[in-house]
Parts: structure tokens; C-alpha cells; sequence
């Protein structure tokens, strides 16, 4: 931990009782005055999403009604919504932080920002919108949907700033090709809110209309995007280390784990004053990147995003995720992307059985899978069983297909 961060937690930690019931509630037992160095802070309580559902509807409110300016509510997909308020100063770090994304994809002054997140309780829209002011760029105020509308303005008014989901962005891109308006569109980059998404996907999005593409990352416990995106080397998401302080921990047991290791992230506010949060767990599946970018940003890396922890399974004290079996069978020659893995309990002991696809013959399997087999010994100390299937032998799906399945209990 950088002596400033600690220097900007100790600060937070001295106050927190008193300007958050929440936390004053939540860290009951425990005297703030014990917390002495980076190690007792990595040993307070987590925040969760249920606790801040539970703090409905402004619990979490940890300033003063005249201090707070404005609400946003994260899209719960179930049950009671989370609340968040916000100070002037929320509004306008947020704002900060998120032209300093775009600054970071290249953005400036002479850019129309063209935004099609949507607006509303949520964090999307405005934050685009927000940040493209603040740094001087023309913000275009679409929000979502309405395609031929979204359309004309980019050609009319030529945008030159795409900020959309990548569904959204490919969509867009294809009705761009279908009706040959390609050279009317004077998009150069494209500002992708950060779902899990493929390089495939990502080529064509790049390819098709023409532009370089960065992964914006955030979500609404934390401002709300913009605290953090890729860099030029497009190899991973610099985060504001000033604002915000990054753990990753192994999310069975909380431990916090080194740079370079995936685990969750968990985030804690530095600045925040409306809802300040504290060791926030993310679900988000991550690493630290260690040592400098060689872009050049001294703001700290952490990879693309490799999942949710609700993907991870635990197989022989070895946390095992999606992402890892992934990259195995890209290492592997002449097994496609398409997987499927089992796990059981059998004579006593887990069986980790990860079937893939191959177009190679029956007597040319064996090889193979006992490539696999080493490729994924080597990288997570795990022996499968692997098994070489016909190519579209594995189900399909539209959606995110589930890859792993734990028959254990
Ligand atoms: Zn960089």
C-alpha cells in the first residue's frame, strides 16, 4: 500500500463513526482506534450488497441533507433497490475521474461525445454525459435506442465518440454496414461500458465502424462508471488509485491475495462523502497487474474483467474459473473455445472432467488431451480428466452459456 493510500484511509477510518450510522452500526465492535497499520485494515468486515439493501432507502447517507445533491440507484435484478447519495464533491470526483477516462482513450476538446447509455436513477448516461463536459468535449445526449434517430444525429452532427454497451455497439455497427452509410460516419473511438464481452465481438465492433475501442469499468455503489479503463496497450484497465483503493481477495475465504493473483475486487472510497463505502465486495473476478504500464500512466492496472465469483467453483482447495479453462484451451492446438466442465464426487474424491471441442480424428485425441491436461496442470496445479468431443457436440446458447457444472452436492 502506497504511504498516501494509508495516509487517506487512516483519515477516512478516524471519521467514519461519526459522519456514517451505517458504518457506525456496522463497525459496532470495533475501535477504530486498534486500526494502526494496512494489516488491521485488511482485517475489518466487508461491505455487501446485502448491506446495503438492508440500509434501505438512505441508510447509507453519511453527510448532512444539505450537503447532498442528488440520488442514484443501482439496477438491482432482484428485490429492494440500493440508494446512493451523493455530494456536490461526489458529483464533480465522479466527473473528474471520468474525463480522465476519456482522456486516457484519447479523447479532447475537439470530440463530440455521442451517448446512448441510458439516463435515469441509474449512473450510465450521466456520467458519460458529465465527464465529456468537464473535459470540454460537445456532449450529444442521446441515451438509448431509437436507431435511426441515433443515426442521422452521428452523421449530421458527426460524432466522433461512440459510448455505448457493447450489444448496443454492435447493433449499431451492423445497421451502419447494412445500409452503406459507412463513409458518412465519423466515429475514431469507442467508449465500451464494461461487460464481459469477446475478442470476436470486440473486432467486429473495431472493424466495422472503424474505430479503437476501450473498456470503460465502475458501478453504481462506486460513483458509477469511470474509475477506471484500458490504455492504448489495450492489456488491462488503469484504475484511479487517488480516489479509490483496490483489494483482491480469494473469495471463499477473504483473504487478500497478491498482485498478479485473481480474486474478487474489492474497492474502498477514499473520497466519497455521501456513501462512503469500505472494503466493498465487488463480485467482480480480477487481478492487480504488478509494475508499470508501459504507456506510461502512473495509475495502477487491473486485467479485463474474467467473470463474477458466482462462476468460480472450488475443486481440491483449487478455485477454479471459467476464464482459466478458457485460456488453457487457447493454448492448446487444434481445441476450439467451446467447453463444457463437470464436477463429481467419485470414490471419495472430485473429478474435474473438462470435455472440449476438437476437429481432429478419433486416433488423434489422445495427444491432445494430454495436452490440455498439462497446460491446465501448469497453470492452476489442478489434474483434470480431459475429454476431446465432435465439434457441435457441446450445447449452444444465445446468452452467456454455463460452462461449469458442480454435481458434488
Ligand atoms: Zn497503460
Amino acid at each position: 500500500m502506497k504511504p498516501e493510500t494509508w495516509e487517506q484511509l487512516r483519515c477516512l477510518l478516524a471519521t467514519i463513526k461519526s459522519t456514517s450510522p451505517f458504518y457506525a452500526r456496522k463497525f459496532n465492535a470495533v475501535d477504530m482506534g486498534d486500526v494502526q497499520s494496512p494489516s488491521d485494515f485488511e482485517a475489518l468486515p466487508f461491505t455487501t450488497k446485502d448491506d446495503l439493501r438492508d440500509a434501505y432507502p438512505l441508510g447509507l447517507q453519511a453527510a448532512p441533507d444539505e450537503k447532498i445533491v442528488r440520488i442514484h440507484s443501482s439496477s438491482g435484478t432482484t428485490g429492494t433497490p440500493v440508494i446512493l447519495p451523493y455530494t456536490a464533491k461526489d458529483v464533480q470526483d465522479w466527473a473528474i475521474m471520468f474525463a480522465r477516462c476519456y482522456q486516457m482513450a484519447g479523447v479532447t476538446p475537439l470530440d463530440r461525445v455521442h451517448i446512448t447509455p441510458g439516463y435515469g436513477m441509474w449512473t450510465a448516461g450521466i456520467g458519460f454525459q458529465a465527464g465529456a463536459e468537464l473535459l470540454g468535449a460537445m456532449a450529444i445526449p442521446l441515451g438509448p435506442g431509437n436507431t435511426d434517430k441515433q443515426l442521422q444525429m452521428m452523421m449530421d452532427l458527426g460524432s466522433t465518440v461512440l459510448c455505448a454497451t457493447s450489444s448496443y455497439a454492435l447493433l449499431l455497427a451492423e445497421t451502419i454496414a447494412e445500409r452503406g452509410i459507412k463513409s458518412k460516419i465519423k466515429l475514431r473511438k469507442g467508449v465500451i461500458g464494461s461487460e464481459r464481452w469477446g475478442e470476436k465481438m470486440r473486432a467486429r465492433i473495431a472493424s466495422e465502424l472503424g474505430v479503437k475501442l476501450y473498456d470503460i469499468y465502475g458501478l453504481t455503489e462506486i460513483y458509477g462508471p469511470g474509475i477506471g479503463i484500458n490504455c492504448d496497450e489495450q492489456t488491462a484497465m488503469h484504475y484511479w488509485d487517488d480516489y479509490l483503493y483496490f483489494e483482491i481477495i480469494d473469495p471463499a475465504t477473504g483473504e487478500v491475495l497478491p498482485n498478479g493473483t485473481t480474486g474478487e475486487l474489492v474497492i474502498t472510497t477514499l473520497c466519497k462523502e455521501g456513501a462512503p463505502l469500505i472494503r466493498f465486495r465487488t463480485h467482480d473476478l480480477t487481478a492487480i497487474v504488478p509494475g508499470p504500464c508501459p504507456c506510461g500512466s502512473p495509475y495502477p492496472r487491473i486485467e479485463t474483467l474474467t467473470g463474477r465469483t458466482d462462476d468460480m467453483v472450488k475443486v481440491k482447495g483449487v478455485n477454479v474459473f471459467p476464464a482459466h479453462i478458457e485460456e488453457a484451451l487457447a493454448l492448446v492446438n487444434g481445441a476450439s473455445s467451446e467447453y463444457q466442465v463437470m464436477i463429481d464426487h467419485l470414490y471419495g474424491k472430485d473429478i474435474m472432467t473438462v470435455f472440449f471441442e476438437t476437429s481432429l480424428q478419433q486416433e488423434d485425441r489422445a495427444a491432445i488431451e494430454q495436452a490440455l491436461l498439462a497446460t491446465i496442470k501448469a497453470k492452476i496445479g489442478l489434474s483434470v480428466l480431459p475429454k476431446a468431443v465432435n465439434i457441435g457436440d457441446l450445447p449452444r446458447s444465445e446468452k452467456k452459456s454455463k460452462r461449469i457444472f458442480d454435481n458434488r452436492y
